[in-house]
């Protein structure tokens, strides 16, 4: 059985001081909640503050973002070693606002998955086709070729540790969610691509779905076969609603 990973994704939002006041108010209406993964992804100043105020918790960090190499003259980058070590346990790579506005490629997207897994890091690792290419009838070969080759190279034994999340971009922070049947189909076919390339650890991956779930959109979502989780945005921004989304049961 694959436990689900309800992970919040706060982008450019929130001091430490606000994503600690966060945490506090959020950590008791999640208290009781032992199946599911629940993961925090504040900005990079806060990972400290909210790894610190999670610890013993059933809540985890992550970061937003890696570089792939350990250390280096790479102004304005943070290693996977160091989120390791301020208390991160999963990262966010090549989310579709960093292959808009950061020209990440699937080649970088790929170097970032591997250097995650080396220091020990899950990555959530984001594809998904925009509006055009949905319209234009490409989605299967877009979110393929993501698929393919951001996962190049990464053997089997890794699958467990993998979590991909499909996000279509046209349902990013649109309050446009792509229905439950059209996140399923792209999700089980994402699904038989990782058995393609995995045999059965293909089953121990978690693939999410990302685009404006929100408390009333995720029990559906949920309940489709192939979808083991959800990457929130905006919803994951006060206790409340985060919380709803985490006990969608
Ligand atoms: C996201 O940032 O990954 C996301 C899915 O945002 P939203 O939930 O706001 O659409």
């Amino acid at each position: 059985m694959r436990v689900p990973v309800i992970a919040g994704n706060w982008k450019m939002y929130k001091t430490s001081g606000e994503a600690a006041a966060f945490v506090r108010a959020f950590l008791p209406l999640v208290a009781g909640v032992r199946e599911v993964e629940i993961v925090l992804a504040p900005p990079f100043p806060s990972i400290v503050a909210v790894a610190e105020l999670v610890r013993g918790s059933n809540v985890t960090v992550s970061s937003q973002n890696v570089h792939f190499a350990d250390e280096g003259a790479y102004t304005g980058e943070v290693s996977p070693r160091m989120l390791a070590d301020a208390g991160a346990t999963h990262c966010i790579i090549g989310h579709s606002e960093r292959r808009q506005y950061y020209a990440e490629t699937d080649d970088a997207v790929n170097r970032k998955i591997k250097a995650a897994l080396a220091a020990g890091l899950t990555p959530i690792f984001c594809l998904g086709e925009t509006l055009s290419q949905r319209e234009a009838g490409s989605t299967f070969d877009v979110v393929e070729a993501q698929l393919l080759r951001g996962l190049n190279d990464i053997p089997a034994k890794e699958a467990p540790k993998v979590v991909v999340a499909y996000e279509p971009v046209w349902a990013i922070g649109t309050g446009r969610t792509a229905t439950p049947e059209q996140a399923q189909d792209v999700h089980a076919f994402l699904r038989g691509r990782l058995k393609g390339m995995w045999d059965d650890a293909a089953e121990s991956v978690r693939i999410l779905y990302g685009g404006s779930v929100k408390p009333d959109n995720i029990a559906t979502l949920m309940a489709k076969q192939d979808i083991d989780g959800a990457l929130v945005g905006g919803a994951s921004l006060a206790a409340d609603s985060f919380a709803k989304i985490v006990k969608f049961k």
